[in-house]
């Protein structure tokens, strides 16, 4: 994986609008990473896919992270401050798809982790129970009761849930809760941190921020968009100050 330019970038960014998550996600992965195949991609795990995002995050805008929420309490609004150690959960590694197996007293279910692919397959149903079912049938791969094989729809609701359970252990980067206190109250929560939304409203501003550069660029001096765009943000910044002061 290699670091992404300011063109590539915006090219990413102008594609990626009306696009859904998990696409967006695809497209910075296969753009970072040329020498990975796009199949090998769209099977890493999602917490694998989220530990190379915030990697890549990390190369594009620094260690530092920061959010705005709104206390569920008191509703006093919060900046929050926090660094990507803190939402690091394991590091980016390319595995090989595993199968899994979890066994509770007579029930054994074999099982994989959900990739994008399946979120893809989920993607059009907004009804969240039915997206969690066609989940869950395509992430299990068998299931028995005594030897004797079941169908999901047989599985014990204790079951699904300990799947689940067991997926989340697995897969800590798919699901990363972030612990929250309110100054104003102490009140204490978790809010779930979501690398894909929170690094694309990142590069959305970012996008907004360099063009409108560009146009005070390009009027200023009659550059052409790639050739601002490829500068060191260090030099456009200059530039930039150069302009406004003259
Ligand atoms: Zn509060």
């Amino acid at each position: 994986m290699r670091s992404l330019s300011a063109l590539e970038l915006l090219n990413i960014w102008e594609w990626g609008h009306n696009q859904p998550s998990w696409s967006k996600a695809m497209r910075l992965l296969t753009t970072a990473c040329p020498e990975v195949s796009v199949d090998m991609l769209t099977q890493l795990s999602i917490g694998q896919r989220d530990a190379m995002l915030l990697t890549l995050r990390e190369w594009t805008f620094g260690s530092q992270l920061a959010s705005q929420t709104t206390c569920p309490n008191c509703g006093e609004p919060l900046e929050l401050n926090f660094n990507v150690a803190d939402v690091r959960m394991v590091s980016p590694q390319l595995e090989p798809v595993e199968k899994f197996s979890l066994s509770l007293a007579e029930y054994q279910v074999s099982f994989r982790l959900p990739n994008s692919l399946d979120m893809m397959a989920i993607a059009t149903h907004k009804q969240p129970e039915t997206a969690q079912q066609l989940l869950l049938e395509r992430c299990i791969l068998a299931a028995a009761h005594n030897s004797e094989n079941l169908s999901l729809h047989q599985l014990p609701s204790h079951m699904i849930d300990a799947v689940m359970a067991e997926m989340t252990r697995i897969d800590p980067q798919a699901n990363v809760p972030l612990d929250t206190s309110c100054p104003a109250c102490s009140h204490e929560w978790q809010l779930v941190f979501d690398i894909v939304s929170y690094f694309w409203s990142e590069i959305n501003a970012w996008a907004y921020r360099i063009l409108r550069d560009v146009h005070t660029l390009a009027a200023a001096y009659g550059w052409r968009e790639s050739d601002i765009l490829t500068m060191s943000p260090r030099r456009r910044q200059l530039y930039l100050e150069m302009v406004v002061n003259r």
